[in-house]
């Protein structure tokens, strides 16, 4: 099992994520660059924003980027829920917080990925919500302490930006706000070349990529799931049928996996 305030380097790079290219260089230019060279930023006397707000619908790619970041940066990389931080005794939510800055403190450079971030939201109105506001606090005590000379850095992602306390994102927090949304259908193909690995991509593969409007990445990871064990059921059953996916296998995948994004006039931006 996995020790307890041992962080590490993630595995995931800039390779293992389709398309998403507006958002990678904004974050390269975020973090990446600031972690690399730290003494670039304090000859120009200036600060790099320590803390960034990737949001948008689930599944497509938030956490890849954080993780991709981390590894570019050579940076360890804390991941945590925001519900994991909500404990209803006193003083326990706060403990947690500061707890998870000791040990980045401790990893530095250092990632932290704070995940679903608004379900710390103050304006959370079951018997968390005191809770909720005394994490929200402590975190903005911690942000606040943040300088990049420290070497930590935080993502945070949400698909409810909504409800996210507006302190939270002022200047010096997570002033950086960063959308991921859903692909577009270039990007779709995109997404389904990396994730098949720079296998030869079945012509047709594409041309269904094309009509897969409102599939998020996560989507079609599990379409491409789906089409394998279509593929792998017909060329057991026929002869000579080719061990890859195509067009067809697609094509019926498609009927079991809906898109999972279904309130997407929430995300239009
Ligand atoms: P959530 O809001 O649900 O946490 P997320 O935006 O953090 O979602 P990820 O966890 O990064 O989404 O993506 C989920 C999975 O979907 C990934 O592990 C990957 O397989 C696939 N995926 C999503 N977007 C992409 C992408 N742009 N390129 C490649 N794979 C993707």
């Amino acid at each position: 099992s996995k020790r307890e305030g041992f962080a590490t380097i993630p595995n995931t790079t800039w390779e293992d994520i389709g398309a998403l290219l507006e958002v990678r260089k904004k974050l390269k230019a975020a973090i990446v660059g600031p972690i690399k060279n730290p003494e670039k930023y304090e000859r120009m006397g200036i600060t790099a924003p320590t803390g960034v707000l990737l949001w948008g619908p689930p599944g497509c790619g938030k956490t890849l980027l954080a993780k991709a970041v981390a590894n570019e940066s050579k940076a360890n990389f804390i991941s945590v829920k925001g519900p994991e931080l909500l404990n209803k005794y006193l003083g326990e939510s706060e403990r947690a917080v500061r707890q998870l800055f000791t040990r980045a403190r401790s990893s530095v450079p250092c990632v932290i990925f704070l995940d679903e971030i608004d379900s710390i939201s103050p304006r959370r109105t079951d018997s968390l919500h005191e809770a909720s506001a005394r994490v929200v606090n402590t975190l903005l005590t911690e942000l606040d302490g943040l300088s990049e000379r420290d070497g930590i850095w935080v993502v945070a992602a949400t698909n409810r930006p909504d409800v996210i306390d507006p302190a939270m994102l002022r200047p010096g927090r997570l002033e950086t706000l960063l959308y991921v949304g859903l692909p577009g259908p270039d990007e779709r193909v995109e997404i389904l070349k990396t994730l098949l690995r720079r296998k030869p991509i079945d012509e047709g593969l594409a041309k269904v990529a094309v009509d897969c409007h409102g599939y998020s990445g996560a989507d079609l990871e599990s379409l491409l799931r789906n089409a394998g064990q279509v593929a792998l059921e017909r060329s057991a059953l026929f002869e000579n049928s080719p061990e890859r996916i195509q067009e067809g296998d697609f094509r019926e995948a498609l009927k079991m996996v809906r898109p999972s994004v279904t309130d997407i006039e929430k995300y239009e931006i």
